[in-house]
């Protein structure tokens, strides 16, 4: 279970939002089919049992008038006198007769009471039927209906109905039997079959099919049922269960007893039939949850986008941030369709980003600056300065360097205080700063001495700035409210030299010799400009 649950944890917001709404409809689709399934099944069987019930006990209704009536048929002839008193000549004429007009009976036969038919044309032809059921029944006094037999004579399978003779002093003289094939009973119930599967057959007592609705293929008497609706029958079991019927399908059977338990009413439909529209709604149910389920993944993958595009954008404008790019913006019109969240962290992120960019040039513009002279210092002129210069050496000029100190400057601050020295540092560089431009980086190196690089410049052009500079400061001296403080500078001058002297890098090499030189202005009087020969007898090898 936990790794399942960290094989999700990396996975996308639309990846989730997939599997939880999929999760979600499959449970939802589950939660109705299920209970509907098993109350809409109950509901069909129902259905299908009070159906077949109603059937077989028509069906039964049916087929015991129709034995009534036999019955009755065979009984008037007991009652007739030509049976009473032994006329049998007159009695199988009445049988003819009968027989004229009503063709359900195959035959109707007289037995003698010894349990013989005789024949009234030839006394020596006669059939001893004393073993017969209908016989020894009528010997009891009793009517009797058989159950579906076969003759022994033809194989035919057949159905009797007898009733006794009785006489006067109720003593037994005969019996009358009528028989009748099952064929005419088939007649009459092939008639009765519903819905597409649904069917009634009549069971007799021993399980044997007497006749079937749908009868085709079924013959009578070859047939008998072991299935489970007989053994039901049998033990008047009410289990409702599907079971095999004898067509070898699945089906729901109800039975019905008739005839003091001589016949089985069986009603079956089939299964299928039985869940056939049931299935069906199933299935529509099964599809709509799937075009459901299908909808929602597209919704999914539309929601997570709208969630996700957002969210590619910060975490792209982060990385833009981390790489030091700190004015990124995510463009709004991007994002518009995107949840109002989303679009407030954007909007968050622009501003912060913005509020960055800000605070970030402040601090290097603070890391660059001297906050006293207001001009560039040495952290500066030792980077950006260095890659001037590297890149204009590098595409063939040459450039310079000059170092200037203020002389005797410890004095001015001890005849006027360090408020009036920082105010002539100010007024220095400030002096100097006017010499900026493209080629030319002034910055202020330390205490009160000064650095400026000339790009493209070679000694002697510096040289000729520097003598214009100190001219200038000599003019233009310190002045407030109170004091005029003149002011002197000394200047060393270097040009690039393409072997280093000093350090290891070029700029290093420079203010180095340029401090020489500056050296020797200050010991050889001050007030003056040094050059530092190096570079230039380079030059001239
Ligand atoms: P020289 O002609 O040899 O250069 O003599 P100098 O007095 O100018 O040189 P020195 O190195 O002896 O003195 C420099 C003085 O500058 C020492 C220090 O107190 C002062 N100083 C350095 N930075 C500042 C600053 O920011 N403000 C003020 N007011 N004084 C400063
Ligand atoms: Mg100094
Ligand atoms: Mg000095």
């Amino acid at each position: 279970m936990g790794r399942m649950l960290s094989l999700f944890s990396n996975h996308t917001i639309k990846m989730r939002l997939q599997l939880w709404i999929s999760a979600s409809i499959v449970i939802l689709a589950f939660s109705i089919i299920v209970p509907f399934y098993s109350i809409e099944k109950k509901n069909r069987l129902d259905e299908a049992s009070v159906q077949l019930k109603q059937v077989i006990a028509l069906q039964s209704l049916y087929i015991e008038r129709w034995n009534q009536e036999k019955l009755d048929a065979i009984k008037r002839f007991t009652l007739s006198d030509n049976a009473k008193f032994h006329h049998i000549g007159d009695l199988k004429r009445e049988f003819q007769d009968y027989a004229q007009v009503n063709s359900e009976f195959a035959s109707i036969m007289f037995v003698e009471p010894d349990g013989y038919i005789r024949s009234d044309t030839d006394p020596k032809k006669q059939m001893y039927v004393g073993d017969r059921q209908y016989y020894i029944r009528g010997k009891d006094k009793k009517s009797f209906i058989s159950g579906v037999i076969v003759t022994k004579e033809s194989g035919i399978p057949i159905i009797t109905f007898s009733a006794p003779v009785l006489g006067d002093h109720n003593d037994f003289k005969g019996v009358v039997v009528g028989i009748v094939t099952l064929e005419m009973l088939n007649k009459l119930i092939s008639r009765l079959s519903f819905g597409d599967s649904g069917e009634v057959y009549v069971l007799d007592g021993q399980g044997n099919i007497v006749t079937a609705s749908n009868h085709s293929g079924v013959n009578g008497i070859t047939q008998q049922v072991t299935s489970e609706i007989y053994h039901r029958a049998i033990t008047n079991s009410t289990v409702r269960t599907a079971y095999t019927g004898f067509r070898g399908e699945r089906v729901y059977g109800e039975y019905q007893w008739s005839q003091e338990k001589a016949w089985l009413v069986v009603g079956e439909i089939t299964q299928k039939e039985v869940f056939h529209k049931l299935n069906a709604l199933g299935i529509t149910i099964i599809i709509i949850s799937l075009i459901a389920l299908l909808l929602s993944i597209v919704a999914a993958i539309m929601i997570a986008s709208k969630i996700e595009r957002p969210i590619r954008y910060l975490l792209r404008a982060t990385k833009v941030i981390q790489k030091g790019n700190y004015d990124y913006q995510i463009n709004a019109d991007k994002i518009r369709t995107a949840p109002a969240e989303l679009k407030q962290l954007v909007t968050t992120f622009n501003l912060m980003s913005d509020r960055l960019k800000s605070n970030i040039s402040l601090l290097e513009y603070s890391a660059w600056m001297d906050q006293l002279t207001e001009m560039h210092n040495r952290r500066y002129m030792m980077l950006k300065g260095n890659a001037q210069l590297q890149h204009c050496i590098a595409s063939g000029h040459t450039c310079s360097v000059m170092m200037m100190d203020i002389d005797y400057f410890k004095k001015i601050n001890d005849t006027y205080g360090h408020l009036v020295g920082d105010g002539v540092l100010h007024h220095v560089a400030g002096i100097l700063k006017r010499y900026e431009g493209p080629d030319v980086i002034a910055a202020r190196y330390g205490g009160e001495e000064f650095i400026v690089l000339l790009l493209r410049q070679d000694a002697q052009e510096t040289a000729a700035l520097a003598a214009e500079l100190r001219e200038l400061l000599m003019a233009e001296p310190y002045r407030n409210e109170q004091i005029t403080v003149k002011i002197t500078a000394s200047m060393g001058i270097a040009e690039y030299a393409h072997t280093l002297e000093y350090g290891t890098m070029v700029l290093e090499d420079m203010v180095s010799r340029a401090d020489h030189a500056l050296y020797r202005a200050k010991s050889g009087g001050r007030n003056r400009v040094e050059i530092d020969r190096r570079g230039i007898d380079e030059d001239h090898v």
